[in-house]
């Protein structure tokens, strides 16, 4: 069967990425895109080949769609998601799911309640390289980890200089655009979840209106881990890295906190260094192979809503800490579900 996709939002992100991931599936079409101006929806429509446009939500939801792309600002995932399951339609949201965790958690009960998958695109629990690293350690490699540094600080391309540094009702900031990937990559090498979070955030000069553009955060985990984060929009040249330490050994990974399946991931223990080999399949694509999965009823998202209700909760946690200059308890209050 074939699923037939809307996109709703007439993005960057879907044009670079998404629209191609979906037509790389043998099962996958792109059938309409929605934006809020239908001038813009014609014209992204032509220029992406998508034979439907929609200058309106009712209109798209009302169509034969299977499943629905969300990729518009951060403040208007909540009402389309809630409508979209509604309609009976599947949802991979973009992250940060929603302003608030109260708000995602909303989502979440909705599409549950509709029966349709749910998914957070997440993409970099897709990266060869991230699912190297939790392989390694649950196969003890590094012994028990005892701390993790994620090294996410980039310079926001000119392009998209736009609501990311402006509109704070929109979900502007590094926080919830950056840290909401470290705090899911984290949870998912480790496989643990965190506890408590400080953090301190600053205005560098980019970003207005009140907004962060650049981050540090220290979190503590279940386990007892230990784990700092450093996310900005304003740092040129440091590029990107992953680090766990363990009792036995550590991974270090350079450049993979990107959107690419590129970079490279080493594990150092006493017997000297070993380049781990990973594969190098499109993150993006992997994500929509497994939601397709996920629709037949094989398998789970990549990321679930549950898990885009805790990156949300971690980062709202960890504007809360910097606000206050407290440490704040990280809570998602999920629900056990059978
Ligand atoms: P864009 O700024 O490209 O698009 C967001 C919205 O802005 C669109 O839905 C569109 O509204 C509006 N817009 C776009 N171009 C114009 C224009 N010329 N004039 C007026 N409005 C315009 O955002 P991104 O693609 O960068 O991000 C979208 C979402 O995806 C966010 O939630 C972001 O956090 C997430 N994201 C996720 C990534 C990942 O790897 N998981 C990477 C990048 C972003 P309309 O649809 O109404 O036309």
């Amino acid at each position: 069967m074939t699923v037939k996709w809307g996109l709703i939002g007439a993005s960057t992100i879907a044009r670079q990425f998404m629209i191609d991931a979906i037509r790389s599936q043998p099962d996958g079409e792109v059938v309409a895109v929605m934006s809020s101006s239908a001038e813009r929806a014609g014209a992204y429509a032509r220029e992406n080949e998508i034979s439907r446009h929609y200058g309106d939500l009712d209109a798209l939801l009302g169509s034969d769609v299977d499943a629905v792309y969300i990729s518009t600002t951060n403040e208007l995932h909540l009402e389309q998601t809630l409508a979209a399951a509604k309609a009976g339609k599947h949802v991979l949201c973009e992250k940060p799911l929603a302003l608030t965790s109260t708000d995602a958690r909303r989502m979440v009960e909705a599409c549950h309640a509709a029966g349709v998958v749910m998914g957070t695109n997440h993409h970099l629990r897709n990266a060869g390289a991230h699912r190297a690293m939790r392989e390694a350690i649950r196969d003890g490699r590094i012994g028990r980890p005892l701390a993790a540094r994620v090294f996410h600080a980039v310079y926001l391309p000119e392009h998209l200089q736009g609501w990311r540094i402006t509109r704070p009702e929109a979900g502007g900031g590094v926080v919830l655009d950056i840290t909401v990937h470290d705090a899911d990559t984290l949870r998912f090498v480790l496989g643990d979840d965190p506890t408590q979070i400080a953090a301190v955030t600053q205005s560098a000069g980019m970003a207005a209106g009140g907004l962060e553009d650049g981050v540090m955060t220290a979190m503590t985990f279940s386990s007892g881990l230990i784990a700092q984060t450093h996310d900005s929009f304003t740092v040129k040249h440091a590029g990107t890295g992953f680090e766990i330490h363990g009792t036995e050994g550590s991974l270090i990974a350079r450049d993979v906190m990107t959107q690419k399946p590129v970079g490279s991931v080493v594990l150092r223990t006493p017997k000297g260094e070993e380049e781990l080999s990973f594969d190098r399949e499109d993150l993006y694509a992997r994500s929509l192979r497994q939601f397709h999965a996920a629709i037949r009823g094989e398998d789970q998202p990549s990321a679930t809503g549950e898990d885009g209700v805790w990156s949300l909760a971690i980062a709202e946690a960890a504007l809360e800490a910097a606000r206050t200059g407290r440490t704040i308890t990280i809570d998602p209050k999920l629900e056990a579900r059978a």
